[in-house]
């Protein structure tokens, strides 16, 4: 079958004063596919997800949606064009309720209906029981579930996640990453998932795309990426 390259970055460049964080990656991110981003720590992970969505102003090179050029697009426009970037480290409003919390993201995300709360509780029913209950109160799962469901408030084509396994036991990985994988088939998502946990993530992705120093090593199917020894001993630390 064929599949339409939503997102495309194609020899994108980027530095942090004299440090070269991104040396001309390209890469795709297909309709209903979860493509996964990785490699070790400072390989440019970070760096790719925040220049794609604006964050970051690329030295060179060129990032699409959809066809169209949104490589000097404002950060703040990147929702209305359809993509929702999910940085590490799980920002919710420790003070606030989760339903609070879901209400607060959803001013930056223009016209969310009912339904699309609704929706977001139908996919995390852990964070439907809790919506009543203060955010600090939740566990590392349950704030993943809940900037994932933030970031869906909009209905995203594409979504960008950085890290979500950060600090979770495997069970509760294993539990996020099926909901991706569900969401992805269901309504022809294309997520861009960051991850060191290589072995995790390529277990759930499509495709996998192996950065190493900035630069991409090696782009090929999940399956095929995970069956490669030296290639998992040399950059991907399982
Ligand atoms: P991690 O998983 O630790 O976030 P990463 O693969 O996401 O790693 P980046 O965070 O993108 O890697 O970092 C790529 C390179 O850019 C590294 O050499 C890092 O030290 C450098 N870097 C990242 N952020 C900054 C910054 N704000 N200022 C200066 N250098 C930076």
């Amino acid at each position: 079958a064929t599949t339409t390259a939503l997102l495309e970055v194609e020899d994108l460049s980027a530095s942090y004063g004299p440090v070269r964080a991104l040396d001309g990656v390209t890469l795709r991110a297909d309709t209903g596919r979860i493509t996964a981003v990785l490699g070790a720590n400072g390989a440019g992970k970070t760096t790719l997800l925040r220049t794609i969505s604006g964050l970051v102003r690329p030295t060179g090179g060129r990032v699409r949606l959809d066809g169209e050029d949104i490589t000097k697009a404002r950060v703040e426009s990147m929702v209305a064009k359809g993509m929702s970037h999910v940085p590490e480290g799980r920002g919710v409003i420790a003070e606030l309720t989760v339903d609070e919390n879901l209400r607060v993201g959803s001013l930056f995300r223009g016209k969310v209906g009912k339904e699309e709360f609704d929706r977001v509780y139908d996919l995390f029913p852990r964070i439907a029981e809790r919506r009543d209950n203060h955010a600090h109160t939740l566990s590392g799962g349950e704030r993943q579930m809940l900037v994932i469901g933030r970031a869906l408030l909009a209905r995203p084509r594409v979504l960008l996640l950085d890290e979500p396994s950060l600090g979770l036991a495997p069970k509760i990985v294993a539990q996020i990453f099926g909901l991706l994988r569900q969401l992805v088939d269901s309504e022809g998502l294309s997520v861009l998932l960051v991850e060191q946990n290589a072995r995790s993530a390529l277990s759930v992705a499509d495709i996998g795309v192996v950065l190493n120093l900035g630069r991409v090593v090696v782009t090929d199917d999940a399956r095929t990426l995970m069956a490669d020894e030296q290639l998992r001993h040399a950059y991907l630390g399982f």
